[in-house]
């Protein structure tokens, strides 16, 4: 198109353009060296069940503060992280730090570790994950791993593969941002998923309304019809939660129940609680 376009177009957006990439490529270069520059960290999110509000786990969520600019969003390193590859050591760092983090509460708590797909295309997913296991003693039924019907149906066959052998040592799995991707029926149908994480974007449909949208009592149904527990993500208002609770959705995660943050923050209560 650019070639149709007239030259003051051009010289308009090639500049830029060249900034962004320019920029992008210098995020990655400083991105390859968070981890031994000590940039990286892992706040956790509490999930609640919206039946007796207690604490089912944690999300793990990746945070890096730039030394000049600041906190950068995951919704902007990341993919970057998987376009370069780099994701495989970020993800495994995050994974040892959230698994030896979840060793160290005396509660059954669990930890649910977001894996990207370039993660799932490893050659040993599962046995790095037995090693962190091992390592850090975590029992493997205190593990989640969110994975997205986009990556579980890149290469179905192998998805398939490697989930039964991650199943095999206990650990669970979540399907994140449940809604948007385009074939979620396909997926509940081929995997053993052990828990659908409603997308947020469905819950936002519910600010204003009275009673419940259709697409998320058709979802709620169908985790029941399935067996599969519904979690919804991104519950900002009492009611929301009240809605998600008069169609009996199980649990849920988002600011109205608590915002991540770094364990010294979100892990106060319960670590005051115990030394009181
Ligand atoms: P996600 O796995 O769906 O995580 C939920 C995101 O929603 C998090 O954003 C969380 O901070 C945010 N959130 C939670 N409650 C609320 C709420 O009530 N309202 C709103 N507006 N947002 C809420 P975050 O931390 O920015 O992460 C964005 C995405 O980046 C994650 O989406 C996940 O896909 C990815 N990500 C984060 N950490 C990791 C990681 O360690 N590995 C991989 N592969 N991906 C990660
Ligand atoms: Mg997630
Ligand atoms: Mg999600
Ligand atoms: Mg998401």
């Amino acid at each position: 198109r650019a070639k149709n376009d007239p030259g003051g177009t051009l010289c308009y957006y090639d500049p830029r353009m060249g900034e962004e990439v320019r920029e992008e490529r210098m995020l990655c270069t400083q991105l390859a060296h968070a981890i031994e520059n000590d940039e990286l960290e892992v706040h956790y999110q509490v999930q609640k069940s919206l039946t007796d509000d207690s604490i089912r786990g944690y999300e793990a969520l990746l945070r890096w503060t730039h030394p000049t600019l600041g906190p950068i969003s995951p919704g902007v390193f990341i993919p970057l992280a998987e376009a370069n590859g780099l994701i495989v050591e970020l993800g495994e760092w995050v994974l040892r730090r959230a698994c030896a983090k979840a060793a160290e509460w005396e509660e059954p708590h669990g930890i649910a570790v977001n894996l990207s797909a370039v993660q799932l295309a490893q050659p040993d997913l599962p046995g790095l994950i037995r090693t962190i296991l091992h390592e850090t003693g975590l029992a493997g039924r205190r593990l989640e791993l969110e994975l997205t019907e986009t990556a579980l149906v890149r290469d179905r066959a192998r998805s398939l593969r490697i989930m039964g052998e991650i199943k095999a040592l206990g650990v669970r799995v979540a399907l994140d941002d449940f809604g948007t991707g385009y074939s979620s029926l396909e997926t509940l149908r081929l995997f053993p998923i052990d828990r659908i994480k409603l997308d947020r974007s469905f819950v936002d449909e519910l600010s204003g309304n009275e009673t419940v949208t259709p697409f998320v009592a058709a979802v709620l149904a169908l985790g029941r019809s399935l067996s599969i527990p519904v979690l919804a993500e991104g519950i900002e208002t009492d009611a929301q939660l009240a809605l998600l609770r008069s169609q009996a959705c199980e649990e849920g995660q988002g600011y109205f129940l608590g915002r991540p943050g770094p364990p010294s923050l979100v892990f106060a209560d319960s670590w005051s609680a115990r030394v009181a």
